[in-house]
């Protein structure tokens, strides 16, 4: 299975869901996925739940509820967006996200 960066799932969030506020799915990040070129010509499933659990663990996404393969989350904090002092690629993190790396060069961020 294609695996998502976890840039791709960030941005989706922080451009349609970073409100605290706001729940939403699985589901729902997968349909912005599939506007996305790179994953609209695949026609394999894409392989994001590691990357969303990894989110849970970092203090990002809080899971709420699960109804079969749905699962909905809120955001513990609204996403800011952050540029790598390394090689200048920005991407997005909670303030509260702690070790968090660079996902072009691995740098600290
Ligand atoms: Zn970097």
């Amino acid at each position: 299975m294609p695996i998502v960066g976890s840039h791709d799932i960030r941005k989706i969030i922080f451009h349609n869901f970073n409100d605290t506020d706001v729940r939403f799915s699985n589901d729902e990040i997968l349909g912005y996925l599939n506007q996305i070129d790179k994953y609209k010509e695949l026609d394999d499933v894409l392989d994001f739940g590691d990357a969303l659990l990894e989110m849970e663990k970092s203090g990002m996404l809080r899971p709420i509820a699960q109804n079969f393969n749905t699962r909905y989350y809120r955001l513990w904090n609204t996403l800011e967006q952050a540029t790598c002092k390394a090689c200048g690629f920005s991407t997005y993190f909670a303030p509260n996200e702690e070790g968090e790396a660079c996902p072009q060069c691995g740098a600290k961020m």
